[in-house]
């Protein structure tokens, strides 16, 4: 027997409806913040993530599905969703159209990891890319989606937002991590030791418990923001608060991509042990111009639908089950099989969902059969019936019997 590869799932038939469910909720969402659809290739050259994402982030340095395809060309599966579309955004023209441009995309996300529950080495996003709004409105309005949809899963989640500043503040705030770790280095974790030379920033995303303790006392970003980022953060406070969603500021959200600026958040809920964190963006108002294109600035998030599934069912939040089978015909014999055949094929085109035997098997085990896939009604058709013309339909949930004309079936069912 061939096995599943580590850290991937399949998505049952018995399950889909879920996944369903969550992704009507998500389109849906996105179309009445007035969002279209983008959707973008799975691979990419490898270059448009080291460029995007950034070479000091996890994501790339250690996470990154990479290989050489049969032409020597260097080709990642994505890691994330940004990335693609602003090479989309850019190789398109699209900045020439209407903006701002907003777009969504459900999407599969590849990361080399350590698989365990809610961390999976592919997993699916729902994610939102907004270009062209400088102001804290484009943030808040992005952020009020991501609410929107968590809360239309039944979720409570926490909202953190803190503000990365743009490249002057992040200069500043830098040196002052420098500074503050500089004595602490033996303390820290090898590989935070190394993001201390490169990126010291990346410190406060560390998930090791001592350099967690050590980034408690740590200096603050937002103590460092110049006056626009400032004025910024201040102004997202207020339109969240108009537009009715809670927050609260966690200094130490920095996000595990390089090219986040201003805004950053995260959804959380302790519901999932350490892999809380069901959605998160920001805005990145460098990563086009970073990409060679018309400086464009972004706002986005991605949201990760494995653990969303996993939350809601630990919030015990009921998922409608698909619509069932209204109407399964039982079979004796060719002559009713031919018959019933026919029924079932008229009713599918008036739209009615209809099932009969496709395993040759008597009456007993298909009645088994129709209750397995919940058949509200179960006609039973054999010699007996044609001749008479007349055949019962059983009620499955009272199981009350009621007489129909087996002419009159399908105008019966496709009303
Ligand atoms: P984490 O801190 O949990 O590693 P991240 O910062 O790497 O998350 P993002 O890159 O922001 O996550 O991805 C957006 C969302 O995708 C996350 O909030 C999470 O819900 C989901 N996600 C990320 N990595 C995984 C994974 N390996 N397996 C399942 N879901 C994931
Ligand atoms: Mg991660």
């Amino acid at each position: 027997m061939i096995n599943i590869p580590k850290g991937t799932k399949d998505v049952l038939p018995s399950e889909s409806y879920k996944w369903h469910y969550v992704e009507r909720i998500a389109r849906e969402t996105a179309d009445l913040y007035c969002l279209n659809e983008i959707r973008t290739p799975t691979f990419e050259h490898t270059e448009l993530f080291l460029r995007g994402v950034g070479d000091t982030t996890d994501i790339v340095n250690k996470e990154m599905y990479t290989f050489l395809d049969k032409g020597e060309r260097s080709i990642t599966l994505k890691p994330e969703g940004t990335a693609g579309v602003a090479r989309s955004f850019i190789e398109n023209g699209l900045f020439n159209g209407a903006m701002p441009l907003k777009m969504y995309y459900i999407t599969p996300v590849f990361r080399y990891e350590n698989p365990q529950k809610g961390r999976l080495r592919e997993h699916h996003q729902f994610g939102v890319e907004v270009y062209g709004g400088a102001g804290a409105d484009t943030d808040a309005e992005v952020i009020k989606l991501a609410y929107t949809v968590l809360k239309k899963c039944g979720l409570s989640v926490k909202l953190y937002i803190n503000s990365m500043g743009c490249p002057d503040c992040r200069k500043k705030y830098n040196d002052a991590l420098k500074g503050y770790f500089a004595d602490k280095l033996d303390k820290l974790c090898p590989t935070c030791r190394e993001r201390y030379g490169k990126n010291p920033l990346r410190i406060l995303d560390c998930k090791d418990e001592g350099c967690k303790a050590l980034c408690k006392d740590a200096p603050k970003i937002i103590d460092y923001l110049c006056d626009d980022c400032s004025a910024h953060f201040k102004k997202l406070q207020e339109l969240l608060t108009d537009c009715g969603v809670a927050y609260e500021i966690n200094p130490f959200i920095v996000r595990g991509l390089d090219y986040y600026t201003k805004t950053v958040f995260e959804f959380v809920t302790t519901a999932l042990g350490s892999q809380g964190t069901v959605c998160g963006g920001g805005r990145y108002d460098n990563l086009i111009s970073q990409l060679g294109g018309t400086p464009t600035c972004g706002v986005g998030f991605g949201m990760g639908i494995e653990r969303l599934l996993m939350l809601m069912e630990a919030e015990n939040v009921i998922i409608p089950e698909r619509e069932s089978v209204k109407f399964y015909i039982a079979t004796m014999g060719e002559k009713a099989y031919k018959k019933a055949f026919e029924i079932v094929s008229e009713l599918r085109d008036k739209g009615v969902k209809a099932e009969i035997d496709h395993a040759g098997r008597g009456v007993k085990a298909q009645f088994k059969y129709a209750d397995k896939i919940h058949a509200e009604n179960v006609v039973t058709l054999g010699d007996n019936e044609l001749e008479t013309g007349v055949a019962q339909i059983k009620n499955m949930a009272d199981g009350s019997l009621k007489e129909i004309k087996v002419a009159e079936i399908s105008a019966y069912f496709g009303k």
